[in-house]
Order: C-alpha cells, then sequence, then structure tokens
C-alpha cells in the first residue's frame, strides 16, 4: 500500500532522512517509533506531498504523491492547521467539500464521545481538546490509508486511552494506519508491526510479536535498549 524507496531527505545539507526502504501492507496497525528528531515528521510529510525536495521515490497504493494519493489518506498533522476561528460546524463543511469518504454523522457522534462542544472554536479549546478534535475529523473519513502524527503527544495519560480507543474503534476495516510517536508504553498495545528511525535510518521493522518473542522484552524496552544513548 505505500512504497518507499531510497528516500533520503536534507534540510540546508544536514540528512534528516538516509536512504528510507519501506514496504507497507494494508490491514496494519504500523508504530513509526524514534526519539525527536529522528526524521519522523520529515517521512510522514513525504508521505502526504508537504515536502517535494527529496531524493527517491514514494508510491501510495501505485501511485506517485499526487491529488490521488492525497484522496486516499487521511492525516492527522502534527499540529492545527485548520483556522483558528474554526468550529466543528465549519470544520465539517471543509471536509465535506475536501474528501467524498468524508462521514459527517460519525464526526457528530465522535465529537459527543470525546466530550467536546460542537460550537466551541479551536481558539478557545485547550490544546489535548484541540488534539481530540483534529482526530474525531481524521477518523470520521473512511479511508484507505491513516497517517497520525504523534496523535498522543499533547495529552495528559487520563486522555490518551481516549484517544487510542477512538483510532482502533474507527479506522476503516483493512485500511492501514501508521501512527508515529515517541512515547512507547502507552500505545504500544495497538501495533501489528513497528518501525525503529533512529538518526534518519531505519534500524529496525518487524512484527511486535517478533519482537517480544525473540528480545523477550516488550517494545519499549527493546527501544530503549536500542536508543540507548
Ligand atoms: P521527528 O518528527 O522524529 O521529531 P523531524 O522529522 O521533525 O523529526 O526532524 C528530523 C531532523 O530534521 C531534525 O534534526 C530536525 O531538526 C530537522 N528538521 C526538521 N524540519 C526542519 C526544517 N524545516 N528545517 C531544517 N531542519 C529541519
Ligand atoms: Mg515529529
Amino acid at each position: 500500500m505505500i512504497e518507499i524507496k531510497n528516500v533520503t531527505k536534507t534540510y540546508d545539507g544536514k540528512p534528516a532522512l538516509i536512504n528510507v526502504n519501506l514496504s507497507l501492507q494494508t490491514g496494519k496497525i504500523i508504530g513509526l517509533l524514534g526519539p525527536n528528531g529522528s526524521g519522523k515528521t520529515t517521512l510522514i510529510k513525504i508521505l502526504n506531498g508537504l515536502l517535494r525536495d527529496y531524493k527517491g521515490e514514494v508510491l501510495i497504493d501505485g501511485n506517485p504523491v499526487n491529488e490521488i494519493s492525497k484522496s486516499l489518506v487521511s492525516y492527522l498533522p502534527d499540529r492545527n492547521y485548520l483556522p483558528n476561528w474554526t468550529n466543528a460546524e465549519g470544520a465539517i463543511k471543509i471536509f465535506k467539500d475536501l474528501y467524498q469518504d468524508f462521514d459527517e454523522e460519525k464526526m457528530r457522534s465522535l465529537f459527543a464521545k470525546l466530550n467536546l462542544d460542537p460550537k466551541q472554536p479551536l481558539k478557545k479549546m485547550s490544546k489535548g481538546m484541540k488534539e481530540k478534535f483534529q482526530l474525531a475529523l481524521v477518523m470520521s473519513r473512511n479511508a484507505k490509508i491513516y497517517i497520525l502524527d504523534e496523535p498522543i503527544g499533547g495529552v495528559d495519560p487520563a486522555a490518551r486511552e481516549l484517544i487510542l480507543k477512538t483510532i482502533l474503534e474507527n479506522y476503516a476495516p483493512e485500511s492501514l494506519v501508521l501512527i508515529s510517536t515517541h512515547l512507547i508504553a502507552d500505545i504500544e498495545q495497538i501495533f501489528d508491526s513497528v518501525v525503529f528511525l533512529k538518526e534518519g535510518q531505519v534500524v529496525l521493522f518487524e512484527d511486535v510479536d517478533t519482537i517480544r518473542q525473540t528480545q523477550g522484552k516488550s517494545i519499549e524496552e527493546y527501544f530503549k535498549e536500542v536508543f540507548r544513548c
């Protein structure tokens, strides 16, 4: 579903991704794991067409990154991109215009489940509320691929479970879910496989069951071992 071939990206001569090769299959939840600065957001921006100046090739369901590929991917960026004055009603209009696969009813019910007020504009929301708002929109698409950049980064531990539940209960069946995070312990139970990204390079891509069996450790423990400073 996602093919990444020999992707290298530099910012002002400094490498952020070095010869990344990945083939991600549909029907899986994949963790893109690495400490801050390891290149997770850079890779995700390339998959979503926000960075075009890179070497290598990316194919999304056989398409280069273009309008078709973008219509297949429901993307949660690492920061809010909607206008500050938008509330749920405004966001629903925007998403209905942009995406044929957007399910308005689902959005309304997710808003209620996440205890959000549909009339409240983003500028009056806390960071955690804004994250829930964006997540509700993104999970209300019946997409082939969901790419979520640090979905639990800004919410307190109590809200993390609700966010994970929202992801698990709402992704379209048989789709591919790619989730970046540096908070492994809170989320590792939902992954089928994980990619470890270290200083821009893929150092591991493996099923979580295989890691737990061969290493005898949780993903977080193994992550700490691989990334020990
Ligand atoms: P992560 O999402 O894993 O924290 P990023 O992809 O954001 O990592 O960053 C990878 C590296 O690229 C870091 O060294 C970061 O400083 C650098 N970087 C990211 N964005 C830019 C940018 N717009 N300009 C220059 N350097 C950048
Ligand atoms: Mg990031």
